[in-house]
C-alpha cells in the first residue's frame, strides 16, 4: 500500500509564477537520503519566505517542497548514528532550497545533516528557536570569540530586532547579562522587545541614513545585524573601539556602502556569519549552548503558532518585514 502524506508543495507554470498549496503526496516521492524523519514541528525563517513564494535563486527545481528546518522523529535509519524513534534536528545545507524541505509530514536527508535534539529542549522549543535562533546563536558566540563581555561600557545593538534572529538575539543577550538596543521600525513592537530584554528601543529611522561622516560617537559595544545594507554601514561608524559587528542578514539590502575607515582606526571586526554550512561541532556547541542560556519563557513569548495552510500568507507577510517573533509551523 503507498503511504501518503501531507505536505506544502509549491509548483510553478509555464509563465514562471509560483503557486504553494498544501497535498497529499506519497511517500516515494521523497527524495534520496539516508534517514526518514515524521517531522513534528518546522518554522518560518526569511528564506523559506522566498523559496515558498518567487524562490530567489534558491530552489532548484518543482514541484517543491519548502521548509529550511525542522525536528522530528526518525522513522527510518540507514545512518548507525541514527535510529527509530530518535529525536533529530535540522537546519541548513540547503534543505528547504535544493532538497526537499520540512514542510511536510515527512522529510529524507542525509544523517550528515542531523544533529540529536538537544538536550533540555522539546522538538517544539527546538523549532521555536529553529534556523534564526540558531544564527543568532552563532553571532553572539562570535561576538564573544572577538572579546565581547557584559561589562563593556556602551550597549549591544541588534538590528532587525523584532523578527526571527532579532528577537532571539535580544532575549539571549539580555540573559546573559548584556544592555542590549534593539533597533526597530516597529514602535507598536516595543513593549514586545523590552519584554524579552531589551533595556532601550532605536528607532530604526534613527539608523536609516547613509554614512555622512565615516566615525560617530562610539556607541555600541557590538552589534547583531540582520538587515544589512545602509544600516551596516551606518552601524560601523558607531562602533567602540575594537568592537566587533556580527553580519548575519540583509532584511535592508545587500549593498554596504560602507568606508574603511572603522577597521583602520578603530580596529572594528565584520564578522561574517553563516548557518548553512556550519561544521557539525559548532552546531553542537550553539545547540547546547541555546539549551543553557536562552530563557524558555522568553522563547515562548516569541512564537506565533501557524499549520502548514497558514504559509502561503505567512511566507509573504516574511518577506515585507509584517512577521514578529518566530512563527513555529505545527507539521505533525
Ligand atoms: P525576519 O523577517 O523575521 O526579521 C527581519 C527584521 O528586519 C524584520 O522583522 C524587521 O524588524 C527588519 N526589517 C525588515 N525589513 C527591513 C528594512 N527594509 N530595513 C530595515 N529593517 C528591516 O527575518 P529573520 O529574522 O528570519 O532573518 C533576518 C535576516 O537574516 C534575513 O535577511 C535572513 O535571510 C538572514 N538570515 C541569515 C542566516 C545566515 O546563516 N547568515 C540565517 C538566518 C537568517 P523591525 O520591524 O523590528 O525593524
Amino acid at each position: 500500500m503507498t503511504i501518503m502524506f501531507r505536505a506544502l508543495v509549491v509548483t510553478k507554470d509555464d509563465d514562471g509564477k509560483t503557486r504553494a498549496a498544501v497535498e497529499r503526496i506519497a511517500e516515494d516521492r521523497l527524495p534520496q537520503g539516508d534517514v526518514t524523519v515524521a517531522v513534528e514541528y518546522s518554522a518560518l525563517n526569511y528564506k523559506d519566505g522566498l523559496c515558498i513564494g518567487p524562490g530567489g535563486g534558491l530552489v532548484r527545481s518543482y514541484p517543491h517542497v519548502p521548509g529550511i528546518d525542522f525536528a522530528g522523529r526518525v522513522e527510518a535509519s540507514d545512518d548507525p548514528r541514527y535510529a527509530a524513534g530518535d529525536k533529530v534536528v535540522l537546519t541548513g545545507w540547503r534543505v528547504g532550497e535544493a532538497h526537499w524541505g520540512g514542510y511536510a509530514e515527512k522529510a529524507r536527508v542525509k544523517g550528515d545533516w542531523l544533529v540529536p535534539l538537544p538536550e533540555g529542549l522539546t522538538t517544539r522549543q527546538a523549532m521555536a528557536v529553529g534556523t534564526a535562533g540558531f544564527t543568532a546563536m552563532l553571532a553572539v558566540m562570535a561576538l564573544e570569540d572577538h572579546g565581547l563581555t557584559p561589562d563593556a561600557p556602551q550597549p549591544v545593538l541588534v538590528t532587525g530586532a523584532s523578527g526571527g534572529v532579532g528577537s532571539v538575539a535580544v532575549a539571549i543577550l539580555a540573559n546573559l547579562g548584556y544592555r542590549v538596543a534593539a533597533v526597530t521600525g516597529r514602535p507598536e513592537n516595543s513593549d514586545y522587545l523590552t519584554g524579552l530584554g531589551a533595556t532601550q528601543i532605536v528607532p530604526r529611522a534613527d539608523l536609516a541614513e547613509t554614512v555622512k561622516r565615516p566615525l560617530e560617537s562610539e556607541a555600541w559595544a557590538g552589534c547583531i545585524d540582520a538587515v544589512g545594507g545602509a544600516m551596516l554601514a551606518r552601524v560601523l561608524g558607531q562602533i567602540a573601539y575594537g568592537g566587533s559587528v556580527a553580519a548575519v542578514g540583509l532584511a535592508g539590502g545587500a549593498q554596504l556602502p560602507a568606508t574603511v575607515i572603522p577597521f583602520l582606526l578603530r580596529g572594528v571586526n565584520l564578522l561574517g556569519i553563516d548557518s548553512v554550512m556550519q561544521a557539525r561541532d559548532a552546531r553542537l556547541r550553539a545547540w547546547a549552548r541555546i539549551a543553557h542560556d536562552l530563557p524558555m519563557k522568553k522563547l515562548e513569548a516569541m512564537v506565533r503558532p501557524a499549520m502548514l495552510e497558514d504559509l502561503p500568507r505567512l511566507g509573504a507577510d516574511i518577506l515585507q518585514g509584517r512577521v514578529t517573533g518566530r512563527v513555529l509551523v505545527d507539521v505533525a
